[in-house]
């Protein structure tokens, strides 16, 4: 599971966070969210829920979020940071890394869980 991640500064903060997060899901077979390359930002920070963290796939390039405290799934994202609705999330989460960008992709990241008009 010990994987380098290359050269990537930013990643210091929530290495700590990344690892939690794989033992939390180690199981025999890799995991669909262990699939991805993420990388890892930190967007903001709250005292009740802790780091909200973007996870961008280097591969995919799905974007997803989730807090580092809070015993909360991850979810999906669009290219902006808003999150994508339930059956969005729900599905990018149970597939493994796609190879390709996927071209539906696309039509998922209109279906925002909040209406922005
Ligand atoms: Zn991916």
């Amino acid at each position: 599971m010990a994987r380098t991640k290359k050269g990537d500064d930013e990643i210091t903060i929530d290495y700590s966070i990344g690892w939690q997060g794989q033992i939390r899901m180690q199981i025999n077979d890799k995991t669909p969210w262990d699939s991805h390359d993420f990388k890892v930002k930190m967007l903001d920070w709250s005292a009740t829920r802790g780091s909200r963290l973007a996870y961008s796939c280097r591969r995919c390039g799905r974007v997803f979020c989730r807090f580092s405290m809070a015993n909360q799934e991850a979810w999906a994202v669009d290219g902006g940071g808003r999150a994508l609705e339930t059956l969005v999330s729900r599905r990018w989460l149970s597939e493994q890394c796609p190879p390709l960008t996927n071209i539906q992709d696309d039509e998922d990241r209109k279906r925002l869980r909040e209406p922005m008009q």
